[in-house]
């Protein structure tokens, strides 16, 4: 392939990308942005594995790498559940990480890349490697924790080191200080001290920011990772001179970097505070142990067919879906059961907190997919006034997500997160296996209320139980 037709398939790929994240901002154009996505990549790919900077010597490697890379990648779409897609992202994130590391050692270590390079040109080049394996490391380590909490194999308490702050400033005065060393270096073993020490100091670092995050602020973490693995992408191209990743690599950075500020709008945290590492656990006691929670009072079950006779009578439901109806893959039903209410003219609506599930966007994935109609899935903020004329609001395994704990008790650890205030309606109906706590490990008084009723079971049996009567 000619340089000029590379050139203009990256500038095609290049508005595609752009076309795809214009689309995905909407959930009815969203299909249309994939495709643009995955014809962008497409061309993206053929472009590189055929443009002039591949020689056919080392093509072979490259496309039994991408046979190799894309089996895997078809492995794990095929089998992943879709309650494991925030940990397999994150594990996604890490390899985007991981990958800057090595070009940067790659670069550093091929004498032929700087060969032809005037001095200036070569200060630049070594300050994006150094950059480049900085930001990749903190990637690489951090998304590999985050891989940990979200898969629950590592606890969700905060690890709170004394000091942390300033361990913290002193890991960022010795990358300083060993960036400087690193382009004053004579040599590639004179430079390797500076690089290895960085390097370790990036890892340990990406692993004490998300340790010390808090559970319930986990979905800052997981979008600012998204932003931080397109930052190392586009160190990767710069590291490269390719233009194509340098331009990919900033519209995730970007992108990620403003779905973490609407996060932190939603937890109620600072951007400054996110971006310095270690947020989330000052101003209130650490989360327990998920489960841990102790019980404060009595609650009132109730079982499917009384469910069903509320629903039945109801006049106004808001549906509040969360983390357990993922995990219950309830959402099919969900609509079922929304179809045959609207069809006895119940106005019905469901209510999406920005951190529900375990991802951005995670409800809003499992009721398209069910094919729940738009113009009836709200955000919480357009809805959370309508609680009180409210007949019925049932929530289906969520917990954080409608905890008042937020609003009502200053020394939780979801203190002054918005939630969805489900028990101003008339009945609150929550749905889950047992009483015990959600993400973040807090117990929720919500259960305890008078006006509300705790459906105990599998969501998706409930809701097949509640089917049948609403149906009889
Ligand atoms: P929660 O984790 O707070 O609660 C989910 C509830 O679902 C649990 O209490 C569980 O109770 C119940 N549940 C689990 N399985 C089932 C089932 N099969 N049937 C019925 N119920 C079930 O989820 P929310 O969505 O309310 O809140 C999200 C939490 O996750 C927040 O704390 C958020 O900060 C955090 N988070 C969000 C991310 C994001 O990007 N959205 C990323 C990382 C974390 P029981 O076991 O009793 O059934």
């Amino acid at each position: 392939m000619t340089s000029s037709l590379s050139t203009v398939s990256y500038i095609g790929a290049t508005i595609l990308f752009i076309l795809c994240l214009g689309g995905l901002s909407n959930q009815e154009t969203s299909r249309r942005g994939n495709l643009y996505g995955m014809i962008g990549m497409t061309i993206a790919v053929v472009a590189t594995v055929f443009g002039v900077q591949v020689t056919s010597a080392g093509l072979p490697y490259i496309i039994a790498a991408m046979a190799v890379g894309a089996g895997i990648g078809l492995y794990a779409a095929r089998v992943v559940q879709m309650t494991q897609m925030p940990e397999l992202v994150a594990l996604m994130h890490s390899l985007v990480g991981l990958a800057a590391m090595l070009v940067g050692y790659a670069n550093f270590i091929d004498p032929a890349v700087s060969v032809n390079l005037t001095p200036a040109e070569k200060g630049i080049h070594e300050i994006e490697m150094y950059l480049g394996v900085l930001i990749g490391a903190v990637t690489f380590s951090g998304s590999v924790i985050a891989f940990g909490k979200l898969s629950g194999k590592i606890g969700g308490k905060p690890l709170t080191l004394p000091a942390r702050h300033w361990l913290n400033l002193a890991g960022l005065l010795l990358v300083i200080y060993y960036g400087y060393a690193f382009v004053n270096a004579h040599s590639v073993p004179e430079a390797m001290t500076p690089m290895i020490v960085m390097t370790v100091v990036a890892l340990l670092f990406g692993v004490h920011m998300v340790m010390a995050i808090g559970g319930a602020d986990m979905p800052v973490v997981v979008s600012m990772l998204n932003s931080y693995s397109g930052w190392a992408a586009a160190a990767t191209g710069f590291m490269l001179s390719n233009d194509l990743l340098i331009v990919t690599g900033a519209l995730v950075g970007s992108s990620g970097a403003i779905l973490s500020y609407i996060m932190c709008a939603a937890m109620n945290r600072h951007f400054i505070s996110v971006i310095a590492g270690g947020f989330g656990t000052d101003g209130g006691s650490p989360a327990p142990a998920a489960g841990g929670a102790q019980p404060a009072g009595e609650v009132n079950p109730i079982l499917a067919p009384e469910t069903a006779e509320l629903l039945r009578e109801a006049r106004n439901v808001i549906i509040v879906p969360g983390y357990g109806m993922a995990v219950a893959q309830a959402q099919h039903t969900v609509y079922e059961i929304t179809k045959v209410l609207r069809e006895r003219g119940v106005n019905v609506r469901f209510g999406i907190h920005p951190v529900a599930g375990r991802m951005p966007g995670h409800m809003n994935v499992l009721l398209a997919e069910a094919r729940v109609p738009y113009d009836i899935v709200f955000e919480m903020d357009e809805l959370n006034d309508d609680f009180p004329t409210t007949d019925v609001a049932m929530v289906i395994g969520a917990n954080d997500i409608v905890n008042p704990a937020a609003q009502d008790d200053p020394t939780s650890p979801i203190a002054g997160m918005p939630v969805l205030e489900v028990w101003k309606a008339k009945t609150s109906i929550v749905m889950k296996r047992s009483m015990a706590s959600g993400y973040a490990g807090v117990d929720n008084p919500l259960f305890y209320k008078d006006n509300n009723r705790m459906l105990f079971g599998d969501a998706k049996k409930m809701l097949d139980e509640v089917l049948i009567v609403l149906k009889s």
